[in-house]
């Protein structure tokens, strides 16, 4: 891989954001806090070959509110019939959740800070209307109004009744750096 290949994808990075990159909602795979950890739910578990995976509330995928590693559940046996949700309280791993117009860039140097590697991707339209939990109304747009959302966007509260959030899909820095490793260089 030559260093000018790389160099190009940099470059093509900083038109990018997180939607182009990545994992639809449709394709990822998420268990229910209300799961029990049986022997079928393990089995599904490792079967998907993820190491981390989002929890949502009861039957609404949207309600995303924690993440549960695979690692987690080393010392947990098929018998105890222990729920998701148990595992997942107990760990508490940090779980964000970021607008899909986020540049990539942005995305990329929260990622280099390190506290976390894998985002939650909400749609755009639900942070814009639920700025502040108030609605925003598109004429009301001013330069600073849009930098202050985009910083927002970097933090986004999980779904709730008051501010309700559509979940499009899942980021990781992994779809960065294949982002960055797989642009070709297009002769024009
Ligand atoms: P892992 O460590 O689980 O292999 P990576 O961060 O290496 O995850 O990401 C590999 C790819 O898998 C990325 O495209 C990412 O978006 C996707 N991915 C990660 N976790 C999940 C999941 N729970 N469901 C669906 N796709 C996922």
């Amino acid at each position: 891989l030559s260093t000018l290949k790389i160099a190009i994808g940099a470059m093509e990075l900083t038109k990018k954001c997180v939607r182009d990159v990545m994992t639809d909602i449709d394709d990822v795979f998420m268990l229910s806090e209300d799961q029990v950890l049986n022997a079928e739910t393990m089995t599904r578990i490792s079967d998907s070959g993820y190491t981390r995976i989002p929890v949502y509330e009861g039957n609404n995928r949207n309600k995303v509110k924690n993440l549960l590693y695979v690692s987690d559940l080393a010392l947990i046996g098929k018998d105890n019939n222990i729920t998701v949700k148990a595992v997942a309280r107990f760990n508490k791993r940090r779980l964000r959740i970021v607008d899909e117009t986020m540049p990539l860039t942005a995305l990329m140097d929260e990622f280099k800070m390190g506290d976390y590697h894998l985002a939650m991707v909400a749609k755009a339209m639900d942070v814009k209307k639920h700025h502040h939990g108030k609605f925003v109304d598109d004429s009301m747009d001013s330069f600073i109004m849009k930098s202050m959302k985009l910083v927002e966007a970097t933090m986004l509260p999980p779904h709730s009744e008051d501010h309700p959030i559509t979940l499009v899909g899942l980021v990781t820095l992994e779809d960065i750096t294949e982002e960055l490793l797989q642009s070709e260089i297009t002769d024009e």
